[in-house]
Order: structure tokens, then C-alpha cells, then sequence
């Protein structure tokens, strides 16, 4: 069986990563056509749009994806690429496995969470009013005085649609997977309204679940002492989408670093596979970078695909490249270079 595959190159370290990571998934033997696809800063110097309309058509076409890192600048210029392209392909969950690999450099052993955060809404909508506008004047009188003058104002929606799906979906994934906990995690304390909603619907849905899946909740500052002092005692943390930022990061840290983190964001039979990392643009060009991020997101990708056997071996070859630890890079305390370390993970399939 062969698949088409849509392969997004992305900028900074993307393009590094991504060969490395192709060369990788062929030496499996799974056989993919890959559809190169533009997206980012260089696609905004060649085809005036940082996300043009062909990347999105490739990925609704082939339904899978796997996409390096896009620089997002900051302050000014264009929206995120990565957010226009989770909305416009509706990819409702960012899933994010965070797992520790023998060798990793990490203060923690045995961690195995599973980051499932919505992907679609929240702060991350991009309803955002500037100081002194029409609309911001208004909100502040509307607020009746708790809101201070001239002040910028971002709108963060919670809805029982996105809620209920992201929710379903991580219970779906511990059944599906053998985890035996759903956590919740808000500041529903503070935020009564939004995300006192996300509670009130993850706790319905989780009575469909009843007597299968635990269920319980958490704020989120809690939640991060929690999860730097005791890790063990969770699995499947299901979050809104700024809080899930927030943690995956925090996740990918106890388990070694940006370097060896994975990610997918999942739609209705659609699927973009991409690390967590960024595009790292200072590292550009230097073959520097760990592509163990970017390829972990294959092995998710060739799951999905119910390339089961071939997800395996790719996942115990990297696994035995770390821990060798002969020939990795920088981050996990060795020398090799991107192209090096993912040729000896290709010798280890
Ligand atoms: P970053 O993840 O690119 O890099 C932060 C630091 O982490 C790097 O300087 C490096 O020290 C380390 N690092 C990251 N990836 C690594 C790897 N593969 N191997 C070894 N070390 C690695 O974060 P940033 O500097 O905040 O962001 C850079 C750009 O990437 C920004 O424009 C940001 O918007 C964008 N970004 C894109 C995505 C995405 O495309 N999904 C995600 C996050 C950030």
C-alpha cells in the first residue's frame, strides 16, 4: 500500500529536519508520496501569502500531513500559520504525547502523559480589540468600571461544541490506549464563566465514561506544581487551548526538552503531524537541531496510517539511538548533527 502524503517544509530548521525526517520514514519501508507544500516566511516572500490556498487544498486532498515548524513573527507582520492552519482545516485536538526515552538528559524517569488541548478556540480566536478602538471603548463601558481605561482587549470563547468534542476525544484516546485517567484542567475559579463552561461539559461527558475512565480535575497553577513535583500521577490531561500551550511545553521539559517532543492536531478524518518545537531560526542552516521531535511526529503520523509495526520499529530505533547516546545532538549531550544522528537511527530500523 502506498500513501500521498502532504509535506510541509516549513522555515528556519524546518527544511533541515524534514529531509532527515523523509529519509527516516522511507527506511521503515512504508511507501509514501510526498506532496511538498509551502507555508511561512518564505512562502510570504515568493507567493505574497505566508499560507497560500494550494497547502490547504494538498492537505484536504491527501487528509494527512507532516509539517516542520513555521516562524510566527512576533508583534507584527502575519497571523500564525499554524493556528490559521488548525482553524482552517477545523483540526480541533493538538495531541501531545510526552514520554521519557532512557538517555534523554531529564530529572524525571517513567513519565508517559498525554497532552490532549483544544485546538480551535479560546484566546487563540484572534478577536483582539487595540487600545482606544471603537469596539474596545465600548467593552469598557460595558463592563461597568472593572475595566480600565485605554486599555487593548483579547476575546477568549469556551463553547460546549468545541469542549465536548476535545473532551470526547480524550476518552476516547485512554480507552483506546489503556490509560486509566482523564484530567481536567482550567482556572474555573477565576474564569466562572468560560471556563467554569469547559468544566461543566467535560464532567458530562465523562459520566458517559463512568466506571471505565477516572475523571477529575485541576487548576492549572496547581496543576504545574503538580506536574513538577508528582508526574507519575497523571496521564490523559485534557485542556483549553492557552492552558495546553502553556503545559505541553512544561510536559515536553520534564521529559528532555523541545527536542524529543511529538505532536499531531487532528481533525475529522484529517491530520497534521508536526513536532512541538518552533523553527529554532538561529540554529538555521548549522545541521545543529534534534529531528527525534519531528520524526516521533511520523510515528504518530504512520499509526494513524495503521502502519502499526513500522510506528514501532521507528519508535525503538530512536529510542536505542538516545540511549547509546554515541551519536546525538547537542541537546542530549552529544555531537552529531541532524543528518548524523538521523542516519543512525535509519541504522538501527
Ligand atoms: P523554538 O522551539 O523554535 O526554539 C527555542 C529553543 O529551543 C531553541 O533556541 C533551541 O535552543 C531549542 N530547540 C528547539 N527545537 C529544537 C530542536 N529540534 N533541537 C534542539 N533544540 C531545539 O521556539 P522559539 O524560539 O520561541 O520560536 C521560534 C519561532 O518558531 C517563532 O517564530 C515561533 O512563533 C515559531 N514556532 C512555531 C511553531 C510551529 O510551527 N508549530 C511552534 C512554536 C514556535
Amino acid at each position: 500500500m502506498s500513501y500521498r502524503v502532504t509535506v510541509i517544509p516549513g522555515d528556519g530548521t524546518g527544511p533541515e529536519i524534514t529531509e532527515v525526517a523523509i529519509r527516516v520514514i522511507e527506511a521503515t519501508g512504508v511507501k509514501i508520496h510526498w506532496e511538498i507544500a509551502q507555508a511561512g516566511v518564505d512562502a510570504m516572500a515568493n507567493e505574497g501569502t505566508p499560507l497560500p490556498l494550494s497547502t490547504l487544498d494538498s492537505i484536504r486532498k491527501n487528509k494527512v500531513a507532516l509539517k516542520a515548524p513555521i516562524t510566527t513573527p512576533i508583534g507584527v507582520g502575519f497571523r500564525s500559520v499554524n493556528v490559521a492552519i488548525r482553524k482552517d482545516l477545523d483540526l480541533f485536538v493538538c495531541l501531545r504525547p510526552c514520554k521519557t526515552y532512557n538517555g534523554v538528559r531529564s530529572k524525571y524517569e517513567d513519565i508517559d502523559l498525554v497532552i490532549v488541548r483544544e485546538n480551535t478556540e479560546d484566546l487563540y480566536v484572534g478577536v483582539e480589540y487595540p487600545q482606544d478602538s471603537k469596539e474596545s471603548q465600548e467593552i469598557i463601558k460595558l463592563s461597568n468600571s472593572k475595566l480600565r481605561e485605554h486599555s487593548a482587549i483579547s476575546v477568549k470563547p469556551i463553547s460546549v461544541f468545541a469542549t465536548e468534542r476535545v473532551v470526547r476525544y480524550a476518552f476516547e484516546y485512554a480507552l483506546k490506549y489503556n490509560r486509566k485517567k482523564v484530567t481536567a484542567v482550567t482556572k474555573a475559579n477565576i474564569m466562572k464563566c468560560t471556563d467554569g463552561l469547559f468544566y461543566e461539559t467535560a464532567r458530562r461527558v465523562a459520566k458517559d465514561y463512568d466506571g471505565k475512565i477516572e475523571y477529575e480535575e485541576r487548576l492549572i497553577d496547581n496543576m504545574c506544581m503538580q506536574l513538577v513535583q508528582k508526574p507519575e500521577l497523571y496521564d490523559v490531561i485534557v485542556l483549553p487551548n492557552l492552558y495546553g500551550d502553556i503545559l505541553s511545553d512544561l510536559c515536553a521539559g520534564l521529559v528532555g526538552g523541545l527536542g524529543v517532543a511529538p505532536g499531531a492536531n487532528l481533525g475529522k478524518g484529517i491530520a497534521v503531524f508536526e513536532a512541538v518545537h518552533g523553527s529554532a531560526p538561529k540554529y538555521k542552516g548549522l545541521n545543529k537541531v534534534n529531528p527525534t521531535a519531528l520524526i516521533l511526529s511520523a510515528k504518530l503520523m504512520l499509526e494513524y496510517l495503521g502502519e502499526i509495526d513500522a510506528a514501532s520499529r521507528l519508535e525503538r530505533a530512536v529510542s536505542n539511538v538516545i540511549m547509546e547516546k554515541k551519536c546525538v545532538t547537542y541537546d542530549l549531550g552529544g555531537t552529531a548533527g541532524t543528518k548524523e544522528m538521523g542516519q543512525a537511527i535509519i541504522e538501527k530500523l
